[in-house]
This record gives structure tokens, sequence and C-alpha cells, in this order.
């Protein structure tokens, strides 16, 4: 017989982990040690199943870098132990922890899948059964050599796993609550688990983590009729090291003198912006129309098809890691983790 593979369920909170009280008709997490009550069928799984959960079980709007740093940790400490790691965690900022996870957690070789639910796990029409069952599926799955299928941080959600740091939420409601426009699925779930991209890998280079995340950052969002004096504190490089601003179309924005001057003196006084589009699919190309051409004069970076949590989490990331603007800069424009098309 051969050995079941060996899952770490890491739960951190969100719907997934909820349950209506009969009483108060509130919904509360459950103790998570008694998942199989609620969860029958992961009995049946042919896995060794482990779970731990967050001292506190947390909506993961509550969820920031000491939080991704723990899950981060929590995965480097039992790396050599188990098989495939699945996070469940809150829907709302999945993106975000996936994005931040594939940046912390260098040259990963196995399966590190993120899932949640927009139902409670114990409502009668719950999507979080199928989601937890499927995101165990993937994380035990591995070709006929042993080696795991995914190799990287995935977030798994109504059929489709997505890759972790190309995906985004787009709808509060419906069960499809996560899209990539800009990268396909890494695996579709039918009948079976068809799994179309090979995972990002590069096998020679050993497994380590980075948890350090500098949080002087801004996200600024610009839209037709902004006074850009409103937002002259965030080009303030005392408290901010970096801005990501969101663009429209393929990097544009007005032309006010005001707002470019900003920019300009921002950057030279050693701060760094990273362009990124609104738009939900395409790239930023700057230089492509006038109204771009100002941020490829001045030295801001274009984020090319980066989500806008990606290009926050990556910020963020080598804020904490790098001394040098320069290699900053550079490694802004590289392709990491697979977040960006080159
Ligand atoms: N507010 C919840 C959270 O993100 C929603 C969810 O779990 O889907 O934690």
């Amino acid at each position: 017989m051969t050995a079941r593979p060996n899952i770490l369920l890491i739960y951190t909170g969100g719907t997934i982990g909820m349950i209506k009280d009969n009483i108060t008709g509130e919904l509360k997490s459950f103790d998570f040690d008694h998942l199989d009550q609620h969860v029958p069928e992961l009995s049946r799984l042919q896995v060794q199943l482990t779970s731990i959960s967050f001292p506190e079980a947390i909506d993961s709007s509550e969820m920031n870098p000491i939080h991704w740093s723990s899950i981060a940790k929590t995965i480097f400490d039992n790396y050599e132990r188990y098989d495939g790691f699945v996070v469940l965690h809150g829907s709302d900022t999945m993106a975000y922890t996936a994005s931040a996870l594939s940046f912390m957690l260098e040259n990963l070789k196995k399966p590190v899948i993120l899932t949640g639910s927009q139902l409670p796990i114990g409502t009668i029409r719950t999507d979080g059964k199928e989601n937890l069952i499927t995101a165990i599926e993937i994380a035990a799955a591995m070709d006929e050599n042993g080696v795991s299928r995914v190799q990287e941080v995935a977030v798994y959600f109504e059929y489709s796993l997505y890759r972790g740091n190309r995906c985004s939420k787009v709808s509060a409601n419906q069960f499809e609550a996560f899209q990539s426009p800009n990268f396909p699925e890494l695996a579709i779930a039918g009948v079976d688990i068809d799994y179309r991209i090979p995972s990002y890998i590069d096998s020679t280079k050993q497994f380590t983590i980075s948890t350090n995340f500098d949080t002087r950052v801004a996200l600024l969002k610009i839209f037709p009729g902004m006074n850009s004096k409103h937002y002259s504190s965030l080009f303030d490089i005392e408290n901010i090291r970096a801005i990501v601003l969101e663009t429209y179309g393929s990097g544009n924005a007005s032309s006010d003198s005001f707002f470019q001057n900003q920019i300009q003196n921002f950057i030279s006084e050693g701060g760094i912006v990273l362009n990124v589009t609104q738009c939900s699919s395409g790239s930023v190309q700057q230089g492509k129309y006038q109204t771009s051409s100002f941020f490829q004069k001045v030295g801001v970076i274009s984020g090319n098809d980066m989500t806008t949590e990606a290009a926050l989490a990556k910020m963020m990331y080598l804020l904490g890691k790098e001394t040098s603007k320069q290699k900053i800069e550079i490694a802004l424009r590289e392709n990491l983790r697979g977040e960006l098309s080159i």
C-alpha cells in the first residue's frame, strides 16, 4: 500500500469556518478540531490530514503582513513533514494573502492552496465543502513520479484553480468569486481535475522564506476630477517610500501639472512609483499614448499586467528585503513568481 499524502490544513478564519447559531441566528466560528463533524466526507479522502488554527479565527479584512508572515512561517516550519498545504481564509483579502505568500515563499516545490467560501460550511447550500475537498485533493495530487502537480501558491474557488498572484475577488455574492483575466486557470475541476499549466519552478534552488514587509506604501487610484492637491500628503518621502498608481487603460493619466510635479519630485527624492491599470485585464504600456509618456520620462515603473493586489504585495516585500532603490526597481520589472507577463 502506498503512503497517503500528508496535508496540513491551516485555518485562519473567514466565512468557510462558520456555522449558524441555532438560537441567535448569528454566524460564528466553530471549533476547527471538530471539522470532521461538519465535513464527514473528509475521512473518505485518501490523505492524512492535520489541521491547525490561528489562535483566533479572523475575518480576512483584519489580515495584515504580520498574519501573512505567520502563515508563511507555519508552512516553512512544517515544509518537510507535509506534501501540501491548504490555507482556509476569508475571500475578501485572499488575493492579497496569496500574492504575499507567493513572494515570501521562494523556490516553493509543494502546493500551497488557499480556499474559502461565500456561504458558511454549516449551511445547506454551502460552496465551502466542495472548495475544501477539492483544494485538499489538489494539494495532495502528485504525478506518476510522486512529484506535486502544483508547486506554487494558488487559489481554489468554484471549480477553478488560479495562480495566487494573478487573481482578484470580483464578486461579493456569486459562488464564482474570483477571476484571473491576465493568466489562464492552472486547473479546472470537473469530473476529473484537469491540470492545464505546469507550475512555476526552478527545482535546483533551495526553498527559503522572507517575512519582512515594509508597509510605507500608498495606493492612489486616479479618477476624472481628482484634485491632486488633496493627495499631496501621499507624496511625502518621510512617510511613504513607494506609490502604486492605478491609472486608466494602458497606463494613462491626466497631464495636470501639479500632479506631474508631485510625481517627479517624489521620484527625485528617492521614492518609487509603480503604474498599474484600473482595468481588470490587459496591461500598462507607458508611452503608447501622450497621456502616459510623462511617466516613462520621469522614471515611473510600468507594472505591466500585474493585479493591484500583486503590485502592493510585491512592493512591500521588495522594500522589506532590499535596501537599494535600483535593485528594487529592477525586481519590480522582473517576473519573480509568475506575477507578470514578460
Ligand atoms: N468577510 C469574509 C472574509 O473575508 C468573507 C469571506 O470569508 O468570504 O473573511
